[in-house]
């Protein structure tokens, strides 16, 4: 078999336009009847989104500079005629003006290129190494790279091992600034290319090293790394992650960085993305091994593989000191109540909900939180349910770090995908004792994660939200405000709202013909009792609707606090649980 790589060549000629110039070098030995794919999706984020949308235009040449026709093949591909011969340059423009984690964004700040969206593959030639060569005009800055650099001492040229590594690439240029850190003496690099802000660079580097030493002792030392970054873009709203092999990309709105809760979701996701280098990027479920970038790729798993990230990525901020013990217990109370109160956990387990994540979870409307569960927050609790149940029967014992290692220990680098029954395999032995039929009751089944039964374990209770002003009878919505005024996002499924045909996208306008406005709408309940029934005025469209609705109990707001009298053995499993001394868990 042929050993030539697959050559990219990247231009930025035109940033203030969104404009990248790519070029493809398709090897001699692929080129008769070669088929050149852009995927239609990038791992880790799971929905087509047909980057073809963006190409402006694509041509190609032979070795003498001669026109080659492309024909259409599929509607993300393109194939060579079978009588040519090459190497073949292939040519595209592409538009880049779509700034998340897991798209292109060119602008006179920096380039964010995403590969799955920029690069054409070439079909047979999936094995082989990826070169990408980054040809840059006084100007245009410096490249950061997740891959690897050429060795031969070419700055601009990174290399890849196969597609699927040259996927799990991503770049940043740009005039950015940068800090670099170690992690169990590994080199780690933060770039921030945020559209204005001023973060704090030392702070993130301090902190994401509290962070990462943290995760590397959940995995017994284990650093399977040379080097990692993160990638940071700030805009003006947003937020969110994208995992790669060695590095991830971040996004957070430039304010972040002054405003103490988000910073505190800032170090959620640095932990979270950082985790994922682990779990998913080496601890790989069944089903995504390999990927087929034309079509989904299905797995039952993602309740592990994003749902205990979600667990661990607010615990180990809590372990690494970043994060007070009462802001983790608020975290946890608050993810509690919304897993318990979806509507939607009666229709779909979080086995399904992982399958389904391309046409559910993905394609969110006003009517999700009715017809399923988030296996970021559903996943989140029964990792924690699972922790409580293990740490009952062993209050000195590692918990559920031991069922991740044991995981890790059999699955990690392996290329092996685990299966459901591996995952409750190793929990089962981390409590020395069959856990399977939880399993059947709460991940495979839709039984609520049993979490107020379990959380004494741990030498906590919940209970009720306790305020200074009554509580506001329900309506059942959950709601947005804007200074338009209040609207109805969705209407839970099972409450008053619902049984009166209130629907998600009503727009608020008056209760008992009394105008609410923004900020308005607790008051407004507040001034009546569960059981009366209130005059509701909406816009639904263009129409105006006046719908009768009786007000139900007010929705339990949970709360986390210590338990009367703990036992020693609930202060041991707290403090093993979370590094902390039970007695700092404060008044909510
Ligand atoms: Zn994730």
């Amino acid at each position: 078999m042929s050993d030539v790589p697959i050559e990219y060549a990247v231009r930025l000629p035109q940033r203030r336009q969104h404009l990248v110039d790519v070029t493809v070098t398709v090897p001699a030995d692929l080129v008769a009847g070669g088929r050149l794919v852009l995927p239609t999706w990038t791992p880790g984020s799971y929905v087509v989104r047909d980057y073809v949308h963006h190409v402006q235009s694509i041509a190609a040449s032979d070795p003498d500079g001669r026109a080659i026709e492309l024909t259409p093949s599929g509607h993300t591909a393109w194939t060579l005629p079978d009588d040519a011969v090459g190497p073949v340059t292939v040519r595209l423009e592409l538009y880049a003006n779509e700034l998340t984690v897991r798209t292109n964004h060119v602008d006179d700040h920096h380039a964010l290129l995403v590969p799955a969206a920029t690069f054409p593959y070439v079909e047979g030639g999936e094995d082989r190494r990826h070169l990408v060569r980054f040809d840059l005009e006084a100007g245009d800055g410096t490249v950061h790279g997740l891959l690897p650099r050429h060795p031969d001492g070419d700055d601009d040229v990174f290399v890849a091992d196969d597609l699927d590594h040259l996927v799990d690439g991503a770049f940043e240029v740009g005039d950015l600034p940068t800090v670099d850190f170690e992690v169990a003496g590994v080199p780690h690099r933060f770039v921030w290319s945020g559209h204005g802000g001023a973060p704090d660079l030392a702070r993130i580097a301090a902190d994401a090293t509290a962070i990462g030493e943290a995760a590397v002792e959940l995995f017994d030392g284990d650093l399977p790394v040379d080097r990692y970054t993160f990638l940071c873009v700030g805009w003006d709203q947003g937020g969110g992650g994208l995992e790669h092999r060695d590095g991830s990309v971040l996004m957070m709105p430039v304010r972040t960085f002054q405003q103490p809760d988000d910073y505190a979701r800032f170090q959620s996701l640095v932990a979270h993305e950082y985790l994922h280098l682990w779990n998913v990027k080496r601890l790989v479920p069944a089903g995504l091994q390999r990927f087929d970038y034309e079509r989904p790729t299905h797995t039952t798993s993602l309740w592990v593989a994003e749902g205990w990230t979600a667990y661990y990525d607010e615990l180990l901020p809590l372990r690494a000191g970043v994060w007070t013990t009462r802001r983790y217990l608020d975290a946890l109370a608050s993810v509690t109540t919304s897993v318990l109160d979806t509507p939607g956990a009666a229709l779909q387990s979080v086995q399904r909900s992982s399958y389904e994540a391309w046409t559910k979870h993905y394609v969110r409307d006003e009517n999700s939180p009715n017809a399923g569960v988030s296996y970021y927050g559903h996943g989140a609790t029964l990792a924690w349910c699972l922790d409580l149940l293990i740490r009952r029967e062993d209050p000195y014992g590692p918990g559920l770090d031991a069922a991740l290692r044991l995981l890790w220990d059999r699955f990690g680098g392996t290329g092996t995908g685990y299966t459901e029954d591996d995952v409750a395999a190793a929990v089962s032995e981390a409590a020395g004792r069959d856990l399977t039929g939880f399993f059947d009751r709460h991940v495979a089944g839709t039984q609520l994660p049993p979490v107020e039964d379990l959380v004494g374990a741990v030498g906590l209770t919940f209970s009720e939200r306790s305020a200074d002003v009554p509580a506001a009878p329900r309506l059942g919505v959950i709601s947005s405000e804007t200074d338009l005024g209040v609207t109805f996002d969705t209407v839970l499924r099972g409450q008053p709202a619902w049984h009166a045909g209130l629907t998600g996208g009503d727009r608020l306008l008056a209760i008992d013909g009394l105008k609410v406005a923004r900020g308005e709408l607790t008051p407004a309940l507040r001034a009546h009792r569960a059981g009366d029934t209130v005059d509701v005025t909406v816009f639904r469209g263009p129409r105006l609707l006046t719908l009768p609705v009786t007000l139900g109990e007010p929705r339990p707001e949970r709360q986390l606090s210590i338990v009367d009298s703990p036992t020693l053995e609930q202060r041991e499993a707290f403090r093993s649980w979370t590094g902390r001394p039970l007695s700092e868990v404060g008044a909510p």
